[in-house]
């Protein structure tokens, strides 16, 4: 499955960052996602949920931020929004497009709980 790589990758990625900041836990974890990349969420919670079990980040929220596919019409230049199956240029009709986005996976933020916070948001001068 598709999904549980990604999520592998996404883990391996997020638990080593917060391990360094001293997270005893992962709560939440933002990603944003382009449509063309085939991702079922179904199936992405699944992987989650499966990869997580006794990791920091089991029990996480995992949010998605969706991203549609827009591309540039490289015979007239026209940016348009399309979904995963109409990639046609919608000012020309031209087939011969080029993506500019709608296949990210990217970490957004991640959101941590920490064992204490003295040191939050303070500055020790002497
Ligand atoms: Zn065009």
């Amino acid at each position: 499955m598709h999904e549980m790589s990604i999520v592998a990758g996404v883990l391996d990625s997020v638990i080593p960052v917060a391990r360094e900041s001293g997270a005893t836990q992962v709560t939440r974890i933002v990603l944003r996602i382009g449509d063309l990349t085939d991702i079922v969420d179904e199936a992405l919670t699944f992987a989650f949920d499966a990869l997580t079990e006794g990791t920091l980040c089991e029990g996480a929220q995992l949010e998605v931020q969706p991203v549609h596919p827009r591309s540039m019409c490289l015979e007239c230049g026209n940016e348009f929004d399309h979904d995963r199956f109409h990639r046609a240029c919608t000012a020309c009709g031209s087939y011969e497009t080029k993506p500019i986005c709608g296949r990210e996976l990217d970490i957004v933020s991640i959101e941590v709980d920490l064992p204490d916070e003295e040191s939050e948001g303070t500055e020790h001068g002497d």
